[in-house]
Protein backbone atom coordinates (compact mmCIF):
# COMPACT_ATOMS: atom_id res chain seq x y z
CA UNK A 1 0.00 0.00 0.00
CA UNK A 2 0.73 3.64 -1.04
CA UNK A 3 1.29 6.13 2.19
CA UNK A 4 2.55 9.01 2.98
CA UNK A 5 3.73 10.20 6.04
CA UNK A 6 2.39 12.45 8.36
CA UNK A 7 4.26 15.42 8.89
CA UNK A 8 2.21 18.68 8.26
CA UNK A 9 -0.66 18.17 11.03
CA UNK A 10 -1.02 16.17 14.30
CA UNK A 11 -1.64 12.61 13.86
CA UNK A 12 -5.19 11.44 14.43
CA UNK A 13 -5.43 7.97 15.88
CA UNK A 14 -9.28 6.29 16.03
CA UNK A 15 -9.06 3.34 18.46
CA UNK A 16 -11.94 1.08 18.56
CA UNK A 17 -12.99 -0.58 22.26
CA UNK A 18 -13.07 1.49 25.41
CA UNK A 19 -12.00 -1.46 27.79
CA UNK A 20 -8.48 -1.27 29.75
CA UNK A 21 -6.58 -1.64 26.57
CA UNK A 22 -8.47 1.21 24.39
CA UNK A 23 -8.30 3.35 27.12
CA UNK A 24 -4.85 3.08 27.64
CA UNK A 25 -3.45 3.21 24.26
CA UNK A 26 -5.33 6.36 24.64
CA UNK A 27 -3.95 8.40 27.05
CA UNK A 28 -0.53 7.26 26.50
CA UNK A 29 -1.35 8.26 22.68
CA UNK A 30 -2.15 11.45 24.01
CA UNK A 31 0.31 11.92 26.56
CA UNK A 32 2.85 12.62 23.73
CA UNK A 33 0.69 14.85 21.47
CA UNK A 34 -1.31 12.50 19.29
CA UNK A 35 -5.10 13.11 18.79
CA UNK A 36 -7.15 10.37 19.62
CA UNK A 37 -10.61 9.26 19.40
CA UNK A 38 -12.36 6.05 21.26
CA UNK A 39 -15.61 4.58 19.93
CA UNK A 40 -17.00 2.16 22.34
CA UNK A 41 -19.82 0.14 21.97
CA UNK A 42 -21.43 -0.36 24.98
CA UNK A 43 -23.67 3.14 26.14
CA UNK A 44 -21.49 3.44 29.11
CA UNK A 45 -17.75 1.96 29.62
CA UNK A 46 -18.18 -0.46 31.75
CA UNK A 47 -16.34 -3.18 33.67
CA UNK A 48 -18.21 -5.72 35.88
CA UNK A 49 -17.77 -6.58 39.15
CA UNK A 50 -14.41 -8.62 39.67
CA UNK A 51 -10.60 -7.41 40.26
CA UNK A 52 -7.59 -7.05 38.36
CA UNK A 53 -3.83 -6.84 39.15
CA UNK A 54 -1.74 -4.08 37.84
CA UNK A 55 1.90 -5.18 37.80
CA UNK A 56 5.28 -2.85 37.56
CA UNK A 57 5.72 -3.56 34.22
CA UNK A 58 2.23 -1.59 33.33
CA UNK A 59 2.05 0.81 36.88
CA UNK A 60 5.40 2.21 35.87
CA UNK A 61 4.39 3.30 32.11
CA UNK A 62 0.75 4.68 33.62
CA UNK A 63 3.16 6.82 36.42
CA UNK A 64 5.06 8.31 33.97
CA UNK A 65 1.10 8.77 31.84
CA UNK A 66 0.69 11.14 35.11
CA UNK A 67 -1.22 8.35 37.06
CA UNK A 68 0.45 7.22 39.99
CA UNK A 69 -1.66 9.52 41.99
CA UNK A 70 -4.97 8.37 40.82
CA UNK A 71 -4.33 4.48 40.68
CA UNK A 72 -2.64 5.04 44.56
CA UNK A 73 -6.11 6.49 45.85
CA UNK A 74 -8.06 3.50 44.19
CA UNK A 75 -5.57 0.40 44.50
CA UNK A 76 -4.62 -2.00 46.87
CA UNK A 77 -1.21 -2.57 47.84
CA UNK A 78 -0.40 -5.99 47.58
CA UNK A 79 2.81 -7.51 49.17
CA UNK A 80 3.21 -8.98 52.51
CA UNK A 81 1.65 -12.80 52.79
CA UNK A 82 1.33 -13.27 49.54
CA UNK A 83 2.18 -17.37 48.97
CA UNK A 84 1.52 -20.29 47.12
CA UNK A 85 -0.39 -23.04 48.45
CA UNK A 86 -1.03 -26.60 48.01
CA UNK A 87 -4.94 -27.14 48.15
CA UNK A 88 -4.67 -28.18 51.68
CA UNK A 89 -3.05 -24.58 52.98
CA UNK A 90 0.65 -26.01 53.33
CA UNK A 91 2.76 -23.47 51.95
CA UNK A 92 4.88 -24.05 48.65
CA UNK A 93 6.64 -20.94 47.98
CA UNK A 94 6.24 -16.66 47.73
CA UNK A 95 4.94 -14.46 45.63
CA UNK A 96 7.29 -12.23 43.92
CA UNK A 97 6.16 -8.56 44.79
CA UNK A 98 8.34 -6.24 43.74
CA UNK A 99 10.53 -5.69 40.49
CA UNK A 100 14.69 -6.47 40.87
CA UNK A 101 14.91 -2.81 42.03
CA UNK A 102 12.60 -3.69 45.20
CA UNK A 103 9.81 -1.55 43.83
CA UNK A 104 6.51 -2.87 44.88
CA UNK A 105 4.32 -1.69 42.04
CA UNK A 106 1.83 -3.50 42.11
CA UNK A 107 -2.46 -3.12 43.00
CA UNK A 108 -5.13 -4.76 42.74
CA UNK A 109 -7.72 -2.66 41.70
CA UNK A 110 -11.17 -2.93 40.92
CA UNK A 111 -11.97 -2.80 37.23
CA UNK A 112 -14.51 -0.49 36.94
CA UNK A 113 -12.02 1.31 39.22
CA UNK A 114 -8.92 1.71 36.86
CA UNK A 115 -11.42 2.48 33.71
CA UNK A 116 -12.57 5.77 35.50
CA UNK A 117 -9.29 6.73 36.18
CA UNK A 118 -7.83 5.97 32.49
CA UNK A 119 -11.17 7.55 30.91
CA UNK A 120 -10.82 10.73 33.14
CA UNK A 121 -7.04 11.14 31.73
CA UNK A 122 -8.28 11.89 28.61
CA UNK A 123 -8.96 15.00 26.64
CA UNK A 124 -13.21 15.58 26.99
CA UNK A 125 -15.11 14.73 24.09
CA UNK A 126 -12.57 12.08 23.60
CA UNK A 127 -14.68 9.36 24.08
CA UNK A 128 -17.89 8.28 21.80
CA UNK A 129 -19.59 5.77 23.63
CA UNK A 130 -22.62 3.94 21.49
CA UNK A 131 -20.40 3.44 18.63
CA UNK A 132 -20.47 0.21 17.48
CA UNK A 133 -17.89 -0.19 14.56
CA UNK A 134 -19.17 -2.51 12.04
CA UNK A 135 -16.75 -1.64 9.34
CA UNK A 136 -13.42 -0.48 8.18
CA UNK A 137 -11.94 0.71 4.91
CA UNK A 138 -8.38 2.63 4.13
CA UNK A 139 -6.69 4.88 1.49
CA UNK A 140 -3.77 6.54 0.79
CA UNK A 141 -6.15 9.95 2.43
CA UNK A 142 -6.76 7.90 5.88
CA UNK A 143 -8.38 5.14 7.50
CA UNK A 144 -12.22 5.03 7.58
CA UNK A 145 -14.80 3.60 10.19
CA UNK A 146 -18.59 3.07 9.93
CA UNK A 147 -20.58 2.36 13.15
CA UNK A 148 -23.78 0.96 13.57
CA UNK A 149 -25.37 3.96 14.38
CA UNK A 150 -24.69 5.44 11.14
CA UNK A 151 -21.43 7.76 11.83
CA UNK A 152 -18.44 7.64 10.27
CA UNK A 153 -14.96 8.74 11.24
CA UNK A 154 -12.04 8.90 9.53
CA UNK A 155 -8.23 8.75 10.90
CA UNK A 156 -4.66 8.57 9.94
CA UNK A 157 -4.58 4.85 11.77
CA UNK A 158 -7.03 3.35 13.60
CA UNK A 159 -6.43 0.53 16.35
CA UNK A 160 -8.28 -2.18 17.08
CA UNK A 161 -9.12 -2.64 20.87
CA UNK A 162 -12.20 -4.40 20.30
CA UNK A 163 -11.52 -7.52 22.76
CA UNK A 164 -10.96 -11.64 22.37
CA UNK A 165 -13.85 -11.54 19.51
CA UNK A 166 -12.58 -8.39 17.95
CA UNK A 167 -14.58 -7.33 14.74
CA UNK A 168 -11.85 -5.69 13.07
CA UNK A 169 -9.54 -8.62 13.52
CA UNK A 170 -10.98 -9.96 9.77
CA UNK A 171 -9.24 -7.27 7.90
CA UNK A 172 -5.52 -8.32 9.39
CA UNK A 173 -5.88 -11.75 9.51
CA UNK A 174 -8.10 -14.78 8.30
CA UNK A 175 -10.77 -15.12 10.56
CA UNK A 176 -10.40 -17.80 13.19
CA UNK A 177 -12.19 -18.82 16.54
CA UNK A 178 -10.73 -18.17 20.10
CA UNK A 179 -9.19 -21.38 21.58
CA UNK A 180 -11.50 -22.99 24.77
CA UNK A 181 -9.19 -23.79 27.63
CA UNK A 182 -11.49 -25.84 29.49
CA UNK A 183 -11.86 -23.83 32.77
CA UNK A 184 -14.71 -21.61 34.01
CA UNK A 185 -13.91 -18.99 36.36
CA UNK A 186 -15.77 -17.78 38.58
CA UNK A 187 -15.14 -14.52 40.57
CA UNK A 188 -16.67 -11.67 42.37
CA UNK A 189 -15.87 -9.61 45.05
CA UNK A 190 -16.14 -9.71 49.19
CA UNK A 191 -16.31 -6.86 51.40
CA UNK A 192 -12.77 -7.31 53.75
CA UNK A 193 -14.91 -6.63 56.84
CA UNK A 194 -16.62 -9.72 56.51
CA UNK A 195 -12.78 -11.72 56.95
CA UNK A 196 -11.75 -9.81 59.84
CA UNK A 197 -8.61 -12.37 60.12
CA UNK A 198 -7.58 -12.08 56.51
CA UNK A 199 -4.49 -11.19 55.28
CA UNK A 200 -5.21 -7.51 54.14
CA UNK A 201 -2.03 -7.13 51.58
CA UNK A 202 -1.40 -10.71 50.36
CA UNK A 203 -1.83 -12.20 46.62
CA UNK A 204 -2.92 -15.63 47.69
CA UNK A 205 -3.08 -18.81 45.94
CA UNK A 206 -4.12 -22.52 46.49
CA UNK A 207 -3.03 -25.41 43.67
CA UNK A 208 -5.56 -28.07 43.89
CA UNK A 209 -5.94 -31.04 41.37
CA UNK A 210 -7.28 -29.95 38.50
CA UNK A 211 -8.24 -26.55 39.72
CA UNK A 212 -6.57 -23.40 41.79
CA UNK A 213 -8.34 -20.61 44.03
CA UNK A 214 -6.91 -17.06 44.25
CA UNK A 215 -7.46 -14.31 46.07
CA UNK A 216 -6.43 -10.43 46.22
CA UNK A 217 -7.46 -6.87 47.33
CA UNK A 218 -9.11 -4.43 45.75
CA UNK A 219 -10.06 -0.90 46.37
CA UNK A 220 -7.54 0.23 49.04
CA UNK A 221 -8.35 -3.03 50.56
CA UNK A 222 -11.80 -2.50 51.25
CA UNK A 223 -12.82 -5.72 48.93
CA UNK A 224 -11.40 -8.91 48.11
CA UNK A 225 -11.32 -10.26 44.96
CA UNK A 226 -11.47 -14.22 44.68
CA UNK A 227 -11.42 -16.03 41.39
CA UNK A 228 -11.83 -19.84 41.54
CA UNK A 229 -10.57 -22.09 38.05
CA UNK A 230 -13.09 -24.77 37.68
CA UNK A 231 -12.51 -27.33 34.75
CA UNK A 232 -15.97 -27.60 32.86
CA UNK A 233 -16.88 -29.86 29.56
CA UNK A 234 -19.27 -27.45 28.00
CA UNK A 235 -18.02 -23.97 27.28
CA UNK A 236 -19.03 -21.24 29.26
CA UNK A 237 -19.92 -17.47 27.73
CA UNK A 238 -17.67 -15.28 27.63
CA UNK A 239 -19.70 -12.65 29.17
CA UNK A 240 -19.97 -11.06 32.07
CA UNK A 241 -23.92 -11.14 31.99
CA UNK A 242 -23.09 -15.18 33.16
CA UNK A 243 -23.90 -15.14 36.76
CA UNK A 244 -22.36 -18.53 38.43
CA UNK A 245 -23.82 -20.49 41.50
CA UNK A 246 -22.25 -19.82 44.55
CA UNK A 247 -22.76 -23.40 45.65
CA UNK A 248 -21.84 -24.76 42.83
CA UNK A 249 -18.34 -22.74 43.35
CA UNK A 250 -18.71 -23.81 47.09
CA UNK A 251 -18.75 -27.84 45.94
CA UNK A 252 -15.63 -27.29 43.56
CA UNK A 253 -13.56 -26.39 46.50
CA UNK A 254 -15.22 -28.27 49.37
CA UNK A 255 -12.23 -30.19 51.62
CA UNK A 256 -9.72 -27.20 50.61
CA UNK A 257 -8.16 -25.47 53.05
CA UNK A 258 -10.44 -24.12 55.84
CA UNK A 259 -9.28 -20.22 54.48
CA UNK A 260 -10.77 -21.25 51.00
CA UNK A 261 -14.17 -22.39 52.50
CA UNK A 262 -14.58 -20.09 55.14
CA UNK A 263 -14.11 -17.38 52.21
CA UNK A 264 -16.42 -18.85 49.94
CA UNK A 265 -19.02 -19.14 52.71
CA UNK A 266 -19.18 -15.49 52.62
CA UNK A 267 -19.75 -15.40 49.07
CA UNK A 268 -23.35 -14.02 47.78
CA UNK A 269 -23.02 -13.48 44.01
CA UNK A 270 -20.40 -14.30 41.94
CA UNK A 271 -19.90 -14.27 38.17
CA UNK A 272 -18.65 -16.94 35.78
CA UNK A 273 -16.39 -16.16 32.14
CA UNK A 274 -14.87 -19.09 29.77
CA UNK A 275 -11.20 -19.20 29.81
CA UNK A 276 -9.96 -18.91 25.77
CA UNK A 277 -6.65 -17.72 24.30
CA UNK A 278 -5.31 -18.02 20.81
CA UNK A 279 -2.05 -19.05 19.39
CA UNK A 280 -0.01 -16.20 18.52
CA UNK A 281 -0.99 -14.22 14.92
CA UNK A 282 0.76 -14.20 11.92
CA UNK A 283 0.62 -10.41 11.93
CA UNK A 284 -1.31 -7.57 13.81
CA UNK A 285 -1.07 -5.06 11.34
CA UNK A 286 -2.44 -4.10 7.97
CA UNK A 287 -1.50 -0.83 6.49
CA UNK A 288 -3.48 1.60 8.61
CA UNK A 289 -4.60 -0.41 11.06
CA UNK A 290 -3.00 -2.58 13.84
CA UNK A 291 -4.54 -4.99 16.70
CA UNK A 292 -4.23 -4.06 20.29
CA UNK A 293 -4.66 -6.22 23.96
CA UNK A 294 -7.20 -9.26 23.62
CA UNK A 295 -7.79 -8.35 19.58
CA UNK A 296 -3.82 -8.85 19.16
CA UNK A 297 -2.38 -11.78 21.74
CA UNK A 298 -5.44 -12.97 24.14
CA UNK A 299 -3.80 -15.01 27.31
CA UNK A 300 -4.85 -16.95 29.92
CA UNK A 301 -5.39 -15.43 33.08
CA UNK A 302 -2.55 -17.60 35.05
CA UNK A 303 -0.30 -14.65 34.77
CA UNK A 304 -2.44 -12.25 35.16
CA UNK A 305 -0.57 -10.30 32.33
CA UNK A 306 -3.53 -9.74 29.46
CA UNK A 307 -3.96 -5.73 30.64
CA UNK A 308 -0.56 -5.33 31.41
CA UNK A 309 0.53 -6.94 28.19
CA UNK A 310 -2.13 -4.33 26.52
CA UNK A 311 -1.20 -1.44 28.56
CA UNK A 312 2.54 -1.80 27.44
CA UNK A 313 1.22 -2.11 24.08
CA UNK A 314 -0.06 1.08 23.99
CA UNK A 315 2.97 2.88 25.39
CA UNK A 316 4.71 1.14 22.53
CA UNK A 317 2.67 2.01 19.98
CA UNK A 318 2.57 5.82 21.51
CA UNK A 319 6.43 6.26 21.61
CA UNK A 320 6.57 4.64 17.55
CA UNK A 321 3.33 6.80 16.28
CA UNK A 322 5.42 9.87 18.54
CA UNK A 323 8.15 9.27 15.82
CA UNK A 324 6.24 8.51 13.15
CA UNK A 325 5.05 12.15 12.63
CA UNK A 326 8.71 12.95 11.89
CA UNK A 327 9.77 10.95 8.71
CA UNK A 328 8.10 7.53 8.73
CA UNK A 329 4.78 6.96 6.97
CA UNK A 330 1.69 5.37 9.11
CA UNK A 331 2.21 1.84 8.11
CA UNK A 332 5.98 1.55 8.31
CA UNK A 333 5.50 3.13 11.94
CA UNK A 334 2.68 0.29 12.87
CA UNK A 335 4.77 -2.48 11.39
CA UNK A 336 7.60 -1.11 13.77
CA UNK A 337 5.02 -1.79 16.61
CA UNK A 338 4.00 -5.57 15.76
CA UNK A 339 7.46 -6.33 15.11
CA UNK A 340 8.56 -5.14 19.02
CA UNK A 341 5.70 -6.28 20.41
CA UNK A 342 4.90 -10.08 18.83
CA UNK A 343 7.67 -11.86 20.49
CA UNK A 344 6.88 -10.79 24.11
CA UNK A 345 3.53 -11.27 24.30
CA UNK A 346 3.78 -14.37 22.46
CA UNK A 347 6.11 -15.66 25.04
CA UNK A 348 3.42 -14.15 27.84
CA UNK A 349 1.01 -16.20 25.91
CA UNK A 350 3.02 -19.49 26.16
CA UNK A 351 3.82 -18.86 30.34
CA UNK A 352 0.46 -18.24 30.86
CA UNK A 353 -0.58 -21.34 29.37
CA UNK A 354 2.37 -23.46 31.42
CA UNK A 355 1.70 -21.62 34.61
CA UNK A 356 -2.25 -23.00 34.35
CA UNK A 357 -0.38 -26.37 34.16
CA UNK A 358 1.41 -25.57 37.40
CA UNK A 359 -1.87 -24.14 39.12
CA UNK A 360 -3.74 -27.01 38.50
CA UNK A 361 -1.00 -28.98 39.18
CA UNK A 362 -1.00 -31.30 36.55
CA UNK A 363 2.42 -32.91 37.10
CA UNK A 364 2.79 -36.66 37.98
CA UNK A 365 5.67 -35.28 40.41
CA UNK A 366 4.03 -32.47 42.46
CA UNK A 367 7.11 -31.85 44.61
CA UNK A 368 8.66 -30.94 40.77
CA UNK A 369 5.93 -28.12 40.44
CA UNK A 370 6.64 -26.95 43.27
CA UNK A 371 10.26 -26.67 42.56
CA UNK A 372 9.10 -24.48 39.33
CA UNK A 373 6.85 -22.53 41.53
CA UNK A 374 9.76 -21.66 43.62
CA UNK A 375 12.12 -20.85 40.09
CA UNK A 376 9.10 -18.68 39.09
CA UNK A 377 10.32 -15.81 40.82
CA UNK A 378 12.69 -15.47 38.07
CA UNK A 379 10.29 -15.29 35.40
CA UNK A 380 7.66 -12.86 37.59
CA UNK A 381 10.98 -10.36 37.71
CA UNK A 382 12.01 -10.82 33.79
CA UNK A 383 8.46 -9.53 33.70
CA UNK A 384 7.85 -7.06 36.16
CA UNK A 385 11.88 -5.59 35.15
CA UNK A 386 10.61 -4.91 31.31
CA UNK A 387 10.42 -1.11 30.71
CA UNK A 388 8.29 -0.66 27.10
CA UNK A 389 9.24 3.08 27.08
CA UNK A 390 12.93 2.31 26.85
CA UNK A 391 12.74 -0.69 25.20
CA UNK A 392 11.12 0.75 22.34
CA UNK A 393 13.37 4.04 22.45
CA UNK A 394 16.20 1.36 22.28
CA UNK A 395 14.58 -0.30 19.04
CA UNK A 396 14.13 2.52 16.81
CA UNK A 397 17.40 3.74 17.23
CA UNK A 398 18.39 0.79 16.24
CA UNK A 399 16.33 0.90 13.33
CA UNK A 400 17.32 3.97 12.64
CA UNK A 401 14.63 5.98 13.65
CA UNK A 402 14.93 9.02 16.27
CA UNK A 403 12.46 9.50 18.71
C1 LIG B 1 -10.57 -14.60 34.94
C2 LIG B 1 -9.69 -13.54 34.34
C3 LIG B 1 -8.80 -12.86 35.15
C4 LIG B 1 -7.93 -11.89 34.59
N1 LIG B 1 -7.06 -11.23 35.40
C5 LIG B 1 -6.18 -10.35 34.88
C6 LIG B 1 -5.24 -9.68 35.71
O1 LIG B 1 -5.21 -9.86 36.94
N2 LIG B 1 -4.35 -8.81 35.12
C7 LIG B 1 -4.36 -8.60 33.77
O2 LIG B 1 -3.52 -7.83 33.29
N3 LIG B 1 -5.26 -9.20 32.97
C8 LIG B 1 -6.16 -10.07 33.49
N4 LIG B 1 -7.09 -10.67 32.68
C9 LIG B 1 -7.08 -10.35 31.23
C10 LIG B 1 -7.70 -8.99 30.96
O3 LIG B 1 -9.01 -8.94 31.50
C11 LIG B 1 -7.78 -8.75 29.46
O4 LIG B 1 -6.55 -9.07 28.86
C12 LIG B 1 -8.08 -7.28 29.18
O5 LIG B 1 -9.34 -6.92 29.73
C13 LIG B 1 -8.08 -7.01 27.69
O6 LIG B 1 -8.39 -5.67 27.45
P1 LIG B 1 -8.82 -5.18 26.00
O7 LIG B 1 -9.10 -3.73 26.16
O8 LIG B 1 -7.85 -5.66 25.00
O9 LIG B 1 -10.17 -5.97 25.69
P2 LIG B 1 -11.58 -5.88 26.41
O10 LIG B 1 -11.44 -5.63 27.87
O11 LIG B 1 -12.34 -7.10 25.99
O12 LIG B 1 -12.27 -4.58 25.79
C14 LIG B 1 -12.75 -4.56 24.48
C15 LIG B 1 -13.72 -3.40 24.38
O13 LIG B 1 -14.10 -3.26 23.01
C16 LIG B 1 -15.48 -3.06 22.94
N5 LIG B 1 -15.91 -3.51 21.61
C17 LIG B 1 -15.95 -4.78 21.13
N6 LIG B 1 -16.39 -4.79 19.86
C18 LIG B 1 -16.61 -3.49 19.52
C19 LIG B 1 -17.09 -2.86 18.34
N7 LIG B 1 -17.43 -3.57 17.24
N8 LIG B 1 -17.18 -1.50 18.31
C20 LIG B 1 -16.86 -0.76 19.41
N9 LIG B 1 -16.44 -1.32 20.56
C21 LIG B 1 -16.30 -2.67 20.61
C22 LIG B 1 -16.06 -3.87 24.07
O14 LIG B 1 -17.36 -3.46 24.44
C23 LIG B 1 -15.02 -3.62 25.16
O15 LIG B 1 -15.31 -2.48 25.91
C24 LIG B 1 -7.98 -11.61 33.20
C25 LIG B 1 -8.88 -12.28 32.38
C26 LIG B 1 -9.74 -13.25 32.94
C27 LIG B 1 -10.69 -13.95 32.05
Amino acid sequence: MKDVAVKSKRMHVAIVGGGMGGLAAAVALSHRGISVAVYEQSGVLREVGAGVFIYPNSLRQMERMGLGDALARVGARVGAGSEYYRMDGSVVGKILTTDSSGWNGMYGMHRADILKVLADALPAGAIHTGHKCIGFSQDEAGAHLSFENGEVAHADAVIAADGINSVLQKHVVEPSAPEYAGFRAYRGLIAADKLPDWRREAHQVWMGDGKHFMVFPVRGGELLNYVGFVPTSSETAESWSAVGDRDELAAAFAGWDPRVTHLLEKVETCFWWGLYDRKPLGQWVNGRLALLGDAAHPMLPHLGQGANQAIEDGTALAVILQACTQDTPVHEALKRYEALRQPRTSMVQAEARKNGLRYDSKYADLAQRDKEIANSAQLRRSLYDHDIEQETLKFLSLDGVAA
